[in-house]
C-alpha cells in the first residue's frame, strides 16, 4: 500500500521499519514515504552535529523532533538555516 507523502507530495513506498518514535510513529508512517524518511535520517545526523545536540538530554531530543517534524512537513517550520547551508541531497 502506497502512502501519500506530505514531504515530497508524491505517492511512495511506505516506511516498513520500526522507527521507535512513540506516538509520532503512526503519524509519520501515515504521512511520509520511505525515501523522504531516508532523507531525514541523513539530515538528522547533520542537525545533531550542527546544533551540537545532546541526545542524553530531554530538551535535545525534543529539538531533534522539532526539526524532524519541520523537515517532514508534519509540524511547524523551524530555523534550520545552519543545516541547510551544508545540506546536499543525494
Ligand atoms: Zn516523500
Amino acid at each position: 500500500m502506497a502512502v501519500q507523502c506530505v514531504k515530497c507530495g508524491k505517492e511512495g513506498e511506505p516506511i516498513t521499519a520500526a522507527l521507535f518514535m512513540g506516538r509520532l510513529e503512526a503519524e509519520i508512517k501515515a504521512k511520509v514515504c520511505q525515501p523522504c524518511w531516508k532523507e531525514w535520517e541523513g539530515m538528522r545526523v547533520m542537525v545533531i552535529n550542527e546544533y551540537q545536540i545532546n541526545l542524553g538530554d530531554e530538551s535535545g531530543r525534543d529539538m531533534v523532533k522539532k526539526h524532524m517534524r519541520a523537515f517532514l512537513k508534519i509540524g511547524d517550520a523551524v530555523d534550520a538555516s545552519k543545516v541547510q547551508e551544508n545540506f546536499k541531497p543525494q
